[in-house]
């Protein structure tokens, strides 16, 4: 985890449905939410590997319009970002790396 600590998020907010962040080497990043929340890492959504390489994913949730609304952003540590969404979901934790490729 030592290169992700380099790229530290200066601050961010939310543009309609555009998670906009500033990072602190000065470059900005655009991901739209139903962006983000497609690619939650949590375990239900992207699967999780076993020895052999298979993924197993839990039972695919019915995404509504709640799923793709942010009710708020946690801060976590200072390595990623937690997005609570209005459907409750909240397991994926972005991490900067993450998000720096989702906004590219
Ligand atoms: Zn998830």
């Amino acid at each position: 985890m030592s290169a992700d600590l380099k790229i530290q998020v200066l601050n961010y907010e939310i543009v309609n449905d555009i998670l906009l962040i500033k990072w602190d080497d000065g470059t900005e990043s655009f991901i739209p939410l139903k962006k983000l929340r497609d690619e939650c890492p949590c375990a239900n959504c992207s699967g999780e590997t076993d020895v052999f390489g298979t993924v197993y994913k839990g039972i695919p949730q019915l995404k509504t319009q709640k799923s793709y609304t942010l009710k708020r952003i946690e801060n976590v540590g200072n390595y990623g970002l937690r997005p609570v969404w209005q459907d409750k979901h909240d397991a994926g934790i972005f991490v900067f790396k993450l998000l720096k490729e989702l906004g590219e």
